[in-house]
């Protein structure tokens, strides 16, 4: 595959090769071809890999072949029919692709480039853009409705419409996508990286950088180490963060955590009915730490988390995202000063920061090596899920 995208790569490079190139792909793809796409029916169903039909980009929009995506715990929530059940749906909101088309008002983009999906957008012109207190812009919102930003759909299933997945849907051969929703990428980052960098390690990154701006010398737990956890220690080192706390149920994970800069491992299976905070704080003196990220979605862990940093300027952080519509939190902690704080995307801005760690991703800073532990093509879609569940299992890419 990269050497697929390698070679359409070369092709753009020459004009006369891209003219050749791109009627390539507009002949075996104009618009109300089939393409091969991972449909949710309904709550919990396996996916099913068939023919849907993927319409032309149009206004501010843009076509995208998608060249391999991966699984995200999210997917699985949104697959259980989280937030709003949405059915049938197309999953899937991590991936990279090359534009095959461009909808009227695209300047910023053309054919051949390689871009990630994302699922907030940044306008630098709202109240919440210009406040450089959120990244959650006003104009270019968090889409829940499992529609494009103009209210209908890119995609169905012999005539039946289908939900998209955010603004996106990257377990589809084509995806069409808003542009105020995407990122252009170095045609020189390795696909599985790009992939992982359009949500689950980025958000774990941010957290500590943006949302925490973690102090040097700090101290630091992260509960959960996946890929967003694993993101959280990087962005901890990279703060300059000198105890890096890494905590989880899988011992397997202690190696991945030293990989990204964790000090110390906390395998909570090992100690039985031992609350985690308590666990934390005997490795800090009894004080607990400076920043805690959780990042596993449990709702319980939430209290654990508040619980671990130290008293009147500890300050927590909400990364994972869980199915508890509701958790209980201890008062004490948050009287006396502690911080309890959610955040979404790591509190990335994609115009203002996702560059940034798109050029460390560049200069190789990012070990994303160690995440890519399984493959699969997209026919086995639901071999992912299973994947997932497997102890030596961090990021599972799809390729198409
Ligand atoms: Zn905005
Ligand atoms: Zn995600």
């Amino acid at each position: 595959m990269q050497r697929y995208v390698q070679n359409l790569l070369n092709a753009y490079a020459c004009k006369f090769a891209s003219a050749i190139s791109f009627t390539v792909i507009l002949l075996l793809f104009c618009s109300g071809c089939a393409v091969a796409a991972a449909v949710c029916w309904g709550v919990g169903e396996p996916l099913k890999v068939e023919e849907i039909q993927v319409e032309p980009p149009k206004f501010s929009e843009i076509r995208v072949k998608v060249l391999c995506a991966s699984l995200c715990h999210t997917d699985a929530l949104y697959g259980k029919g989280f937030l709003i059940p949405l059915f049938p749906r197309v999953l899937g909101h991590e991936g990279v692709g090359v534009v095959e088309s461009i909808g009227e008002g695209v300047r910023d983009l053309k054919e051949g480039d390689l871009v990630i999906p994302a699922y907030l957008g940044e306008c630098q012109e709202c109240e919440n853009c210009m406040s450089g207190k959120t990244n959650l812009c006003l104009k270019y919102p968090l889409i829940l409705n499992g529609l494009m930003p103009d209210g209908t759909s890119r995609m169905s299933i012999n005539g039946q419409k289908l939900y998209h997945l955010f603004t996106c849907s990257t377990w589809s051969e084509y995806m069409v996508i808003d542009t105020n929703y995407v990122v252009k990428i170095d045609p020189s980052i390795d696909l599985s990286h790009a992939s992982f960098l359009s949500c689950g390690f980025s958000t774990g990154f941010g957290s500590a950088w943006r949302e925490a701006n973690v102090e040097k010398g700090s101290s630091v737990a992260v509960i959960g180490l996946g890929a967003v956890g694993l993101g959280a220690i990087e962005g901890a080192r990279m703060q300059g963060a000198t105890k890096i706390i890494g905590v989880d149920k899988n011992e397997k994970k202690r190696e991945k955590g030293q990989a990204f800069g964790m000090t110390d491992f906390i395998n909570a299976d090992e100690y039985f009915n031992r609350p985690i905070s308590e666990l934390i704080k005997d490795m800090t003196g009894g004080l607990g730490v400076d920043y805690c990220f959780e990042c596993t979605g449990v709702g319980p862990l939430i209290n654990e988390a508040l619980l671990a940093t130290k008293p009147g300027k500890g300050e927590t952080f909400i990364v994972g995202a869980g199915t508890h519509q509701t958790v209980s939190i201890d008062f004490l902690p948050l009287l006396c000063g502690g911080t309890l704080k959610g955040s979404i995307f790591g509190g990335l801005q994609i115009k203002s920061h996702l560059p940034i760690l798109l050029d460390k991703c560049k200069n190789k800073e990012f070990n994303l090596d160690e995440l890519l532990t399984h493959q699969v093509m997209l026919e086995d879609i639901n071999k992912a899920f299973q994947l997932l569940q497997q102890e030596d299992c961090l990021k599972v890419l799809i390729n198409m």
